[in-house]
């Protein structure tokens, strides 16, 4: 485990930088808190703004929580992979959720963190995140029936996508859910989050979910406490339901046979919201399941056992 505070640089729009800077107590950074908080004992709590990594790399497909604590903070936003993040308020601090697309190379990619203070300061800190390979398996090439072959063209492919995002990109401020999502089915996984999957059209595309194996009418049960965004049919994703839980992660869950809530509906964790199917792009009955943060979508498996602060 490493600490950032060797090559944290800090900038900052305000003149009092300096101050705080002479006594080099301004911002002090730590990755993993229970051993850096300890290294950095001897810095006085009322001086220091803590930035805490809880990962020490990301994996392909994967989201990571950095939290953010400190004196007269009011909020911040992480920069990195081209998008941002924002922190959200959490006891004695804030937080964020840092998510890394599927599709992103393996290397060390730059981070910022720009935080803002109460009396108008803007600190920021640039560091490192690395990124790791989600370990992508290629699957059996999947035979789709002659009548739903028209379900891979690019076009429809491309609608879709374009709807899926603009529902992903959606950040609501307000949080519905509290401790750590849960399976929608209790059934075997099938098909893992980002594999690659050949099809008998010549075409190849991403794996965007996690499939369980289930009969047509099982119940469905939302992941977490949220709102219901969207709950109708899409042509590759069959008859859908799109959860937002806040903080910018939504759920989703595909190909049903029946939906049983209707947009704008609040849903508990393990409320049923309907009943697995084959409908859409669908080879055979299963429900496919589906995280979006920040517009990015993760692995849900690996999302479940994320712990975000409360
Ligand atoms: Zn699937």
């Amino acid at each position: 485990m490493a600490c950032y505070n060797d090559c944290a640089t800090i900038r900052s729009s305000s003149s009092s930088l300096k101050r705080h800077m002479s006594r080099k107590l301004l911002v002090a950074f730590a990755l993993i808190a229970v051993l850096s908080l300890g290294a950095l004992m001897h810095i006085r709590a009322r001086d220091a703004v803590i930035i805490t990594l809880n990962f020490e790399f990301l994996r392909q497909g994967t989201a990571g929580v950095i939290s953010l604590s400190g004196p007269d903070l009011v909020g911040g936003v992480v920069s990195a992979f081209e998008r941002t993040y924002p922190f959200f308020s959490v006891t004695g601090g804030f937080a964020a959720l840092l998510a890394v697309p599927m599709e992103q190379r393996i290397r060390d990619y730059p981070i910022t963190v720009t935080i803002y203070r109460a009396n108008g300061e803007t600190l920021t800190w640039e560091g490192t995140v690395k990124v790791t390979s989600g370990e992508f398996i290629r699957e059996p090439m999947f035979i789709l029936p002659s009548e739903k072959l028209h379900l891979l063209d690019m076009s429809v492919q491309e609608n879709e996508d374009a709807r899926m995002n603009s529902i992903y990109s959606v950040v609501t401020p307000e949080r519905f859910w509290e401790g750590q999502f849960s399976l929608p089915a209790n059934a075997p996984t099938t098909s893992p989050f980002g594999s690659v999957r050949d099809f008998n059209d010549g075409s190849t595309r991403r794996h965007s979910g996690c499939d369980f194996q289930v009969p047509v009418g099982t119940p469905v049960k939302a992941s977490a406490s949220g709102r219901v965004v969207y709950a109708r049919p899409l042509d590759i994703h069959g008859n859908n339901v799109i959860i937002d839980h806040g903080w910018g992660v939504l759920s989703n869950y595909s190909h049903l046979s029946q939906i049983f809530v209707v947009p704008g509906q609040i849903v508990l964790q393990g409320e049923v919201i309907g009943l697995s199917g084959n409908t859409g792009r669908s080879t055979g009955p299963h429900l496919h399941w589906e995280i979006a943060v920040n517009g990015v979508l993760v692995d849900p498996m690996d999302f479940i056992r994320l712990k975000m602060p409360t």
